[in-house]
């Protein structure tokens, strides 16, 4: 490794990740010295001459295909996933699609797990079928008997984990096996995790999908997707990228970069706050279940401790049954410092109801025998206020 440089030595895991978290795609020595890269506007770069236009001698050819400023994050992130390659799409849905395409073609079939983030299903089911590729669904709680759900033109298989609002854990490695033995690609959305608390292509998962829009930009502020590739995968990721004419505009990927410098010590305090506020939860009589896959007695604990290093700030608790679906709703309009919204992984706590009618096709939607369930995210916030929060809404919504 030459001075701040890691070079290609770190994908081979030789380097911890809070080090290339650090150092990921930074080449100060291109750049006069300065720390960071540069913002990179650009559409056209100029050549010295026809040679060098028609002989691939240069670096960058087109702002579209790439910039010094989309060079760093692609980098630091397949050093971070230990990958082959990395490319970047305008948002985490953008990036699903992009992976999804980039290994499939007419006649094919791909299997998603049920629990997969809706708008995945969304367009595995309205625009895929446009092109002649189907999308089957299979239960998350389902091993190595996936294979009875291989037909002879599946081509890939989705995963994530765990699940969009149910939280719930798959088992990967018999999905991983059962999909090579068929000679199928396997994605997997690891935007909960992480590339620090998980890491797909070191168990032999092809593409590793995040939406970057959560923890790696972290602050809300900004949409982006990263698509990281195994050696085998990676040919067809690049193509497909250039073929669709993907490109992030470059403030945006730089707040990506900036993002992915604090992630540990940001997931390490989500987690933290996130594990007093499910606790505490835990202990309410309101509450039925909380769904936190990092603390004990949560559903899908053991294949968390299996395959993840840690948790993020993001779960899902369900009232009691006598809880009505009108009291949930007053608890959630009571919450203060809890927002109301989309996205999460931001510094900052949100909340959403949880609706799980009609969005399973391949598995009871009843996994939760409770009453209303709620999505919480735990922000960077002292916990002891989110509880004193979370206990004024629950006071005033739901009478003991
Ligand atoms: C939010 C989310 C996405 C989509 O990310 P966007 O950047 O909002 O498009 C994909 N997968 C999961 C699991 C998500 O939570």
């Amino acid at each position: 490794m030459s001075k701040n440089r890691p070079d290609a030595a770190q994908n081979d895991g030789s380097i911890y990740p809070d080090t290339l978290l650090t150092h990921g795609g930074n080449h100060p020595e291109d750049f006069h010295g300065f720390v960071n890269p540069p913002v990179v506007h650009a559409s056209t770069v100029l050549f010295p001459n026809v040679k060098s236009m028609r002989d691939g001698s240069r670096t960058y050819h087109y702002g579209r295909r790439g910039t010094p400023t989309t060079a760093a994050l692609e980098e630091a992130i397949t050093a971070l996933e230990g990958a082959a390659g990395t490319k970047l799409a305008t948002s985490g849905l953008n990036a699903i699609a992009l992976a999804l395409l980039s290994c499939l073609k007419a006649g094919d079939n791909v299997l998603i797990v049920d629990t997969c983030y809706g708008p995945t299903r969304e367009l595995a089911d309205r625009l895929l079928p446009r092109y002649g590729i189907t999308a089957t669904y299979f239960d998350p709680s389902v091993g190595a008997e996936v294979e009875g759900l291989f037909q002879d033109n599946t081509r890939a298989l989705f995963l994530e984990s765990p699940g969009s609002l149910t939280m719930e854990m798959l088992d990967i490695a018999p999905l991983v096996a059962a999909a090579k033995a068929r000679g199928a690609r396997v994605l997997m959305d690891n935007t909960w995790a992480t590339p620090l608390f998980y890491q797909p292509i070191r168990d032999g998962i092809d593409l590793s999908i995040q939406a970057a829009t959560k923890y790696i930009v972290g602050h809300s502020d900004t949409m982006i997707g990263t698509v990281a590739a195994s050696a085998e995968a990676w040919p067809d990721l690049e193509a497909t990228h250039g073929w669709l004419g993907l490109h992030v505009a470059p403030d945006d990927v730089y707040l990506a970069l900036r993002g992915l410098k604090t992630l540990s010590v940001r997931l390490e305090r989500h987690q933290r706050n996130a594990t007093a506020v499910a606790e505490w939860l835990q202990s309410r009589p309101e509450i039925r279940e909380v769904r936190y896959p990092a603390l004990a007695g949560s559903p899908g604990h053991n294949l968390w401790s299996t395959y993840f290093k840690g948790a993020c700030g993001l779960f899902t608790f369900a009232f009691d049954k006598r809880v009505s679906e009108a009291q949930s709703e007053a608890f959630l309009d009571a919450l203060k410092l809890f927002g109301l919204g989309y996205s999460w992984g931001g510094y900052e706590s949100l909340a959403i109801p949880v609706r799980l009618n009609g969005i399973r096709t391949a598995s009871p939607a009843s996994v939760v025998e409770a009453g209303p369930m709620v999505r919480l995210h735990v922000g960077l916030e002292d916990p002891r206020d989110l509880i004193a929060d979370l206990e004024q809404a629950l006071a005033a919504a739901i009478p003991a």
